[in-house]
């Protein structure tokens, strides 16, 4: 709901609240002496009033703060409460005591000048910096005597954590792109200067020309998948495949970069059928396997196996034998362009996007992806995924 309707919804039931209250004093001057039934009925009117607007106000995700003309809390609904950490019996304390923000101090003194006061961000310090944005509005009652202050509170963290995420994303991919670029450029430059017409130079300029465009290539397709895994843009074909054929298929593809650094590739897998996207279920096993020979051990094992983690969920390890994960890293493994060693992941070629492809497409699936490792005993990559139904009348 837009911000300004909310803020004037949250006022027309802050007026009826004081209308009922002021009704009923009336009524009650009044009816002195008219006796006990009118007052009685009116007072339940009144109850059943505040009830609704209790509900209606704590059910909203926006908070809702009314403060009486000293400054004083006079109501806070639930989302209130929990976005500016309200707690224990805040009604009749004043704000800038229950809450200590010199922002929010600032923005109730400016509401004794203006009126309104729309869009004005708030960053609340703590364990974890929270974002709101508040709008705000000076009530005034029938008399013109001040009725306090109302403000509603949206929260903007999350946006404010995504828009972080974007900014060093862009920085991040800029980074990755300039590197590559400036040496295929530098390179390029050194032939055109005079390098080419000297057959040693230049065939070495060349090469290192062409390993850079590769890189850019490939980072370019990391990149396009994870847009399109984000986007939800690449629509998921599932159907029953079987993982053993699919893990050998991959092995065949990797046996150069194997043998190349004398690593073994295993399989211990019994014949299972799984509910996946071969592509992508293919891309998952690309990745885990290759980073197990590119960051596991020279004359090393490459190790792939498979529980069953329940009836109709399998899970799926990729281990090796090689220096393995420190501690603090294994959280960080799957966040783009996270890397243990920066220059050891490029001179493998690595992209630094692989395990986060890796758990976008097992997220895909229903599933989840960790790692466990500790230094010096290798890494166990792990993933679970959805069986294939049985076929009717079972195994066989
Ligand atoms: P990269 O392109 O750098 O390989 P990944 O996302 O695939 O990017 O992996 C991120 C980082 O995780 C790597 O740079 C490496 O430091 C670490 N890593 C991944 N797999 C392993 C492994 N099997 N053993 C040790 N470290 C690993």
């Amino acid at each position: 709901m837009e911000m300004p309707l909310i803020l004037l919804l949250t006022a027309a039931l802050i007026a009826t609240q004081v209308y009922w209250h002021r009704r009923l004093a009336r009524q009650e001057a009044c009816s002195r002496g008219e006796g006990d039934a009118l007052r009685q009925r009116l007072g339940e009117t009144e109850t059943r009033a505040r009830a609704e607007q209790h509900a209606l106000l704590n059910s909203m995700v926006d908070g809702v703060l009314w403060l009486d003309a000293k400054g004083c809390i006079r109501l806070a609904n639930d989302a209130c409460a929990g976005l500016l950490g309200l707690g224990g019996e805040f009604a009749g304390r004043p704000l800038i005591e229950a809450v200590r923000s010199h922002e929010l101090a600032s923005l109730v003194e400016r509401l004794a000048r203006e009126p309104v006061v729309r869009g004005f961000e708030l960053k609340l310090p703590g364990a974890e910096e929270r974002w709101i944005a508040v709008n705000a509005a000076a009530l005034r009652d029938g008399d013109e005597e001040s009725g306090g202050l109302i403000l509603v509170f949206h929260d903007l963290t999350r946006l404010k954590q995504l828009e972080r995420t974007r900014q060093e994303f862009v920085a991040n991919v800029s980074h990755e792109l300039r590197t590559p670029l400036s040496l295929i450029q530098g390179f390029a430059e050194s032939l055109l200067g005079g390098a080419k017409d000297d057959p040693a130079l230049n065939e070495k300029f060349l090469r290192i020309i062409d390993r850079n465009a590769q890189r850019l290539a490939l980072l370019t397709e990391d990149l396009l998948t994870i847009s399109e895994l984000e986007a939800g843009r690449s629509q998921l074909k599932i159907e029953p495949v079987d993982l053993r054929s699919l893990v050998g298929e991959v092995f065949e593809e990797f046996q150069p970069q194997a043998a190349a650094k004398q690593v073994e590739l295993e399989s211990d897998l019994a014949p299972v059928v799984v509910s996946a996207d071969r592509g992508r279920l293919h891309q998952v096993l690309s990745n885990l396997i290759d980073n197990g020979i590119k960051y596991g051990r020279v004359g090393g094992v490459v190790r792939v196996g498979a529980d069953s983690a329940a009836a109709d969920e399998l899970e799926v390890r990729v281990a090796d034998d090689g220096p393995g994960l420190p501690p603090e890293a294994l959280n960080r493994v799957f966040e783009r362009f996270y890397r243990v060693d920066k220059a050891r992941s490029r001179e493998e070629g690595g992209t630094g996007l692989g395990l986060s492809i890796v758990k976008h497409i097992v997220q895909a699936h229903g599933g989840r992806v960790w790692v466990e490792s500790a230094p010096g005993r290798g890494a166990t990559f792990k993933f679970l995924l959805p069986r294939a139904p049985m076929p009717a009348g079972g195994p066989g």
